[in-house]
């Protein structure tokens, strides 16, 4: 077993080899939560859930903190806007992001600190930096001096004139150098903020991680994650706050980021109408049908989400739950000792290895979900029919490879009768298909065929069998 994942430090798959084999410790990049939860910000919450589950599989312990971003300007602003109060916008945000990420299957992480909660813990880093020489006050501002820290800008590759020539920002009188970025900042009476040594005030976005991530993991930790829009100059900021206040050689070993995220061929906007809440889509979609969308393409590489990709997504887990309830007269069987040859795949696991190569892993899902329906099938050539001992194997092996990568968490009939969505709910339309029972048995085809065609319109398929009637939705 050997794990390789690409490290964006040094721009090549490495071998994973942990700080501590007992305890694997990982830190993501969490939501600044002053507004829904976008597609765009569900994708490193799914991808680094795999990468979760993985490590959980490979070692005795992991620990994963992912912060929640409570101050913030971009918060600020929202209050000033709609004149609600911060902590009820960041409270109410914070609790709406958990619950889409967990209809996504996204696993919680071990701790999820809030930056409110840790300012201690900054104005300590920042003492820390200051007294090594790394930082200087300035006007109620404390900033760090990048020229004081000669490995500035070896994760982005980006060197000091780039980043000058790069800044947007018309550059502060305060800063000694362009390059400079803040650790603390002066609150206005209406801003929250914290006393200080340096005045009333609040922390700077950066620090807020450095602060967390040692609070929780220690000085050096295994992996770092998020999205590739953070390499620079959020993560670049945050090894040099992080490094230069513990004397280290490594904030974190390994560094991960997820390629970017398109929606229906374009960059996500409000105005083009393809700007996906995942509370919206919800509404419309089963979670883990946005999740197999979300993963079909390799996390490294630019992602193109669309609703079509979504419906798709469906139809295939629809596959997967078929497989599931085929098999469900059969005993799920961790070892056997096989009669025929069964030349099922084992690459789930394998495929993950690879610096998470999850489009391949979703193949082997799909080949285990195949050969369960169709054991016979040409592909596998076993030799003889399989066993009912042989196929509570295969079951065994699709529901733990899938759920590897967060797939097949529900019951199958569940599934089949939607897991979520805003149409009609279960109890309507037992409702609708009792009254349609009683229409037939009156000999009423016009009525029987309406309440048919009025369920089809809300997306129930029904199904008459010898047993009755069953439905399920599309
Ligand atoms: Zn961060």
């Amino acid at each position: 077993m050997t794990l390789k994942l690409h490290n964006t430090l040094s721009r090549q798959k490495e071998i994973f080899e942990p700080i501590d084999k007992d305890d694997i410790r990982m830190y993501v990049c969490g939501p600044t939560v002053y507004d829904l939860a976008h597609i765009g910000n569900a994708r490193p919450v799914v991808v680094f859930d795999v990468l979760y589950r993985l490590l959980k599989s490979l070692y005795p312990k992991v620990t994963y903190v992912r912060n929640i971003t409570d101050v913030d300007d971009k918060i600020n602003a929202k209050a000033a806007e709609t004149g609600v109060d911060i902590r009820t916008i960041t409270e109410g945000t914070a609790a709406v992001f958990r619950q889409d990420m967990a209809a996504l299957n996204a696993q919680e992480p071990d701790a999820e600190p809030r930056a409110t909660d840790h300012i201690p813990e900054m104005i300590a880093m920042i003492k820390t930096l200051l007294e090594k020489g790394h930082a200087y006050e300035a006007e109620g501002h404390v900033l760090f001096s990048v020229s004081s820290w000669d490995d500035y800008g070896k994760l982005s590759g980006h060197n000091r004139d780039e980043i000058i020539a790069g800044a947007r920002v018309e550059v502060a009188p305060y800063k000694r150098d362009p390059a400079d970025f803040v650790l603390w900042k002066p609150s206005s009476g209406i801003e929250p903020g914290w006393e200080s040594d340096w005045g009333f005030g609040r922390p700077g976005w950066h620090l807020e991680c450095s602060a967390m991530s040692e609070k929780f993991l220690g000085d050096e930790f295994d992996i770092h994650g998020g999205g590739q829009d953070l390499i620079f100059p959020h993560h670049e900021n945050e090894i040099a706050q992080s490094r230069c206040s513990h004397g280290t050689a490594h904030m974190a070993r390994l560094w991960m980021h997820n390629g970017y995220l398109m929606s229906e061929g374009e960059k996500m906007s409000k105005s083009l109408g393809n700007f996906y809440t995942v509370h919206d889509l919800l509404k419309e979609f089963p979670g883990e049908a946005i999740r197999l969308a979300l993963l079909k393409t390799h996390y490294r590489k630019p992602l193109d989400f669309t609703r079509a990709g979504i419906r798709e997504a469906k139809a295939e887990l629809d596959g997967f739950y078929r497989a599931i309830q085929h098999l469900s007269d059969v005993e799920s069987i961790e070892h056997i000792e096989p009669i025929h040859e069964i030349e099922v795949p084992n690459t789930v696991e394998s495929a993950l290895l690879d610096d998470l190569n999850t489009p391949l892993a979703i193949a082997c899902v799909h080949v285990l979900a195949d050969y369960a329906l169709n054991p016979n099938s040409g592909v596998h050539h076993p030799t003889g029919a399989p066993t009912n001992v042989e196929m509570g194997w295969v079951k065994y092996r699709l529901l733990t490879q899938a759920s590897l990568l967060g797939f097949l968490q529900h019951d199958p009939e569940q599934w089949f009768k939607g897991v979520s969505g805003d149409g009609l709910d279960e109890a309507a339309i037992d409702e609708l298909v009792a009254k349609r029972v009683e229409a037939r048995a009156n000999k009423d085809f016009a009525e029987s065929d309406r309440i048919r065609d009025e369920l089809a319109e809300q997306g129930v398929i029904l199904e008459d069998g010898a047993g009755g009637t069953t439905w399920r939705r599309e």
